[in-house]
């Protein structure tokens, strides 16, 4: 049996680009006892997997040159020698970029097609929503009444957390890239206000226009100098929830920016980095109470699907340049 798959052509020096990818095509074994053999529906593309391309250590091991990539799947079991799965059932795990993957039972994540839509668990279900659960309540501690501001705050993980900042009562302003995601924010996800970075002529000046009592907890997804023009506006024992640093991820030179660290000492405020992993022994709590904010209509998603599984270098590179609203993901089937 044939399948093709996506391996790490070579790496990348800035911005990832095509040629970083290469198709196979393989030849599958016929399956051992407890295998399965799945096709992948859903996939999805994250932007950590930028820094596993490159060859330097970090919470992850690079990806290894002539290898597949690896990431979140959503897939369908069309072939079984277990006895804890069947054809049709449809499972979660991280495996390679592969249109057919042959995998043990064990380290499948059974997925509930009734409690919500299988791909939410890439997303609201899944990595990006636990991030933004554990990272905005754990560290920024919202409390009612306060400003929360967050960057990146159309995609995957800033949707969530900006919504669970509004049911703390908080006062929610987003930092996204065009109009129409600014739109989105506003008229289908609940903000109080957001603003859109590239248009802003200075966003410090716009960033205190929406936060007229300052920004008591900045959840920080991009970095850089949009982040620069946060902490501008910290309030007095404002929380920093360091989650990513997109902007800075393709940068081949190190980049200096203002030194902060006497704000931070002036207004007493607290910056802090997670990788949601740290909450692993957390996620059943996480994952539950997500669930249920979704199924009491509080919590809503968002989603991006690029049809095809040849499509997913376009689909990973999209991320970098912005072309997602909420989650993107490649729909295979
Ligand atoms: P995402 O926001 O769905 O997608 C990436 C978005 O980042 C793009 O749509 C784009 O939106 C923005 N972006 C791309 N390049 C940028 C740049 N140079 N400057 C400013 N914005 C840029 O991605 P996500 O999955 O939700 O992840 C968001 C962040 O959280 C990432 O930094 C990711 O690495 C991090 N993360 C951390 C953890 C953790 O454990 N700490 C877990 C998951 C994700 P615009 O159009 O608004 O520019």
């Amino acid at each position: 049996m044939k399948a093709s798959r996506i391996v790490l052509a070579s790496r990348p020096m800035g911005i990832p680009s095509f040629e970083n990818f290469r198709f196979e095509e393989i030849e599958l074994p016929a399956l051992n006892e407890d295998e399965v053999l799945i096709q992948p529906v859903y996939i999805s593309v994250d932007p950590y997997m930028r820094g596993r391309m490159n060859d330097v250590k970090s919470y992850t091991p690079p990806y290894q040159l002539n290898e597949p990539i690896v990431g979140s799947i959503v897939g369908k079991v069309i072939e079984s020698k277990s006895d804890n799965l069947k054809p049709g059932d449809l499972v979660n795990a991280n495996l390679p970029w592969a249109t057919k993957i042959i995998h043990k039972s064990h380290g499948l994540f059974k997925i509930d097609p009734n409690s919500a839509p299988p791909s939410y668990y890439l997303g609201l279900l899944g990595m990006p929503g636990l991030t933004a659960y554990f990272g905005l309540l754990d560290i920024g501690r919202p409390k009612e009444g306060e400003t929360v501001l967050i960057s990146g705050a159309a995609g995957a993980v800033g949707i969530v957390a900006g919504q669970i900042a509004k049911l703390k009562g908080c006062h929610v302003v987003g930092l996204a890239g065009t109009d129409d995601k600014v739109k989105l924010l506003k008229e289908q996800l609940g903000f109080d206000t957001a603003i859109n970075y590239k248009a802003s002529k200075n966003l410090r000046k716009d960033i205190k226009a929406a936060c007229p009592n300052d920004v008591d907890v900045y959840f920080d997804n991009v970095g850089g100098e949009i982040s620069d023009a946060v902490f501008a506006n910290l309030n007095f024992k404002a929380r920093v929830v360091v989650c990513g640093q997109i902007s800075l991820y393709n940068e081949t030179r190190m980049q200096l920016g203002p030194r902060f660290l006497p704000i931070i000492l002036t207004r007493s405020a607290m910056v802090k980095g997670y990788i949601v992993r740290d909450y692993t022994d957390r996620y059943h709590d996480g994952i539950l109470q997500l669930t249920n904010w979704y199924r009491e209509g509080k919590l809503t998603y968002k989603e991006t699907f690029v049809k095809g599984f040849d499509r997913l270098p376009e689909a990973f590179l999209g991320l970098f340049a912005g072309q997602n609203q909420g989650k993107m993901l490649v729909q295979v089937e």
